[in-house]
This record gives structure tokens, C-alpha cells and sequence, in this order.
């Protein structure tokens, strides 16, 4: 059991500490002028097809709301521990209800509009309400009360990419996409339990590994435990890849490839 988790470095990189920036101005620009809310279409898109392939990868990477938890609010936040009810299924499928219930709704009004010409002001205003104003304040809130990534353990558009990736390994497309995270030798881990510690989602991947890897669903690829595990055994890799190295067809030595990530 983790009893401390630690703020601590985060390799961010310029999309992780950028993207926040498109969350002011969407959510509170798109209050003003809608058709801001457009944008959002494109970004639901790459974050399925991300989904698709990489897990959540998007947000761990790419989100906006997740820069703005990680990179701006960490320092402000109390950073306690997520409480085990955000992580229960029964709420996550009832938020992820709610929230697609309430954005089919909208988006049914607005396609009431369909073919004149308020019909794009309107559609866009769906998106900043649904998809940026609720998350906005709600993450917000969780982020400074208990921890940064608070809302992400239920968030409706990470649960949607779990629905992704599920399909994908389903369709069998994403052996050679999805990395995980990965042990080079368990033998040599000395259970110091840090991997744990900084952890943004609070996953404990030494405990967990499957096949040398950490395959937990909600992991978002982040790399925070990769750049502080003290003895240097995380990296990065596909199932494939790990199979491949493992059966001895590529020459690695395991302990080279435990490499930091930016
Ligand atoms: S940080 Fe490294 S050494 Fe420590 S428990 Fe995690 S994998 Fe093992
Ligand atoms: S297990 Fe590692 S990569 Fe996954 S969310 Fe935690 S710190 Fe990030």
C-alpha cells in the first residue's frame, strides 16, 4: 500500500505543457463566440482514433485538460489520495451514461437546425458546453480539493477511449501500436515503490505486471514512472515487441533498453 504520493518531476514536453492552453480558450472563448466549439470535433476524432491504437495515450500526452491538471494545477493542488469511489466501474458507467445521454440530447436540438443557417453557432455551443465547460469546472475543482488527475479516473472521454482500445485489440490492430509499460529484469526491482509514488493516475505498476509489462486500462502512457524509477528497469514497448525481444530474435540486452522518456 502506498502511503505518499509525490509531486514530482514530470517530463513535460511542449504539447503537455502547451495544450492547456486550448482549454480557456475554447471553454470561455466558445461562451462568447461558439463556432469555437468546432474545434472540439476534431479533437474527440484523434482521441478515438488514438484510443484505437494507443490506449489512452492521449491523455497522458495530448489532452488539454490533462496539461492544465498536470502542468498548472499540480503545484496548487492539496494531492491527496483519489478516493476508491472515482475508481468504481458502477460510477464510472453511470457518468459515462449521463454525460453521452445529455450530449445526444444537445446534439439532437441542435440538429433540429440542421440546413439553416444558425445551425454551426449552435452545434459548436453542444461541444463547448458538453465537452469543455463540465470537465473544466468539475476537473478544476476535484484537481485543487484532492489531486491533479481526480477526474480523469472517471472522465466519459477516457472511459470512450477504453472503448476504443478494447475494439481495437478486438479487431487485433493495435499489437504493434500500443506500447505498455514494461520491466527489463523483476529481479532486479527493488520494490522501492516510487514508480508507485509518482504516479499521476496513482497506479502501482510493480505490483502489477503481466508478462513483464503493465497492461492496467488506465494507464495513460505518461512515462512519469519510466524517468523516476530509481534503479533505470522501466521502458516502453509493444506486447510484440516484447514477445520478439523476448524469444531472442532481436538482439537487446534487456538493461540498455530501460531509457528515459521525454
Ligand atoms: S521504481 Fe523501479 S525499482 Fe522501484 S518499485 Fe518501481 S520498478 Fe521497482
Ligand atoms: S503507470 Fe507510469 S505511464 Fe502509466 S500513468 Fe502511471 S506513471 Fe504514467
Amino acid at each position: 500500500m502506498i502511503k505518499k504520493h509525490l509531486k514530482t518531476n514530470r517530463s513535460f514536453t511542449i504539447t503537455k505543457k502547451a495544450a492547456w492552453l486550448v482549454v480557456p480558450l475554447v471553454a470561455a472563448g466558445g461562451l462568447y463566440y461558439p463556432l469555437l466549439g468546432l474545434a472540439v470535433i476534431g479533437i474527440m476524432l484523434a482521441m478515438m482514433v488514438l484510443g484505437l491504437f494507443k490506449g489512452k495515450y492521449w491523455c497522458g500526452n495530448i489532452c488539454p485538460h490533462g496539461s492544465l491538471f498536470d502542468f498548472v494545477l499540480m503545484r496548487l493542488s492539496i494531492f491527496k489520495k483519489i478516493p476508491v469511489l472515482f475508481r468504481s466501474p458502477l460510477l464510472k458507467w453511470f457518468f459515462f451514461a449521463f454525460f453521452m445521454s445529455m450530449f445526444s440530447y444537445r446534439l439532437g436540438l441542435a440538429l433540429g437546425f440542421l440546413g439553416e443557417t444558425e445551425f454551426t453557432t449552435r452545434l459548436g455551443a453542444v461541444f463547448v458546453n458538453q465537452y469543455l465547460v463540465l470537465p473544466t469546472i468539475g476537473g478544476v475543482i476535484l484537481a485543487l480539493a484532492i489531486n491533479p488527475r481526480t477526474w480523469c479516473t472517471f472522465c466519459p472521454m477516457g472511459t470512450l477511449q477504453k472503448i476504443m482500445n478494447k475494439l481495437g485489440k478486438q479487431l487485433n490492430i493495435n499489437r504493434h501500436t500500443e506500447e505498455f509499460i514494461t520491466i527489463a529484469d523483476q529481479e532486479s526491482c527493488s520494490e522501492c515503490g516510487k514508480c508507485a509514488r509518482v504516479c499521476p493516475m496513482q497506479l502501482e505498476p510493480y505490483q502489477s505486471w503481466d508478462d513483464d509489462q503493465f497492461r492496467d486500462e488506465s494507464c495513460i502512457k505518461c512515462y512519469t514512472c519510466i524517468n523516476n524509477c530509481p534503479s533505470e528497469l522501466l521502458y516502453s514497448t509493444t506486447s510484440s515487441d516484447r514477445k520478439f525481444s523476448r524469444e531472442g530474435s532481436k538482439k537487446q540486452e534487456p538493461g540498455n533498453k530501460a531509457t528515459k522518456v521525454a
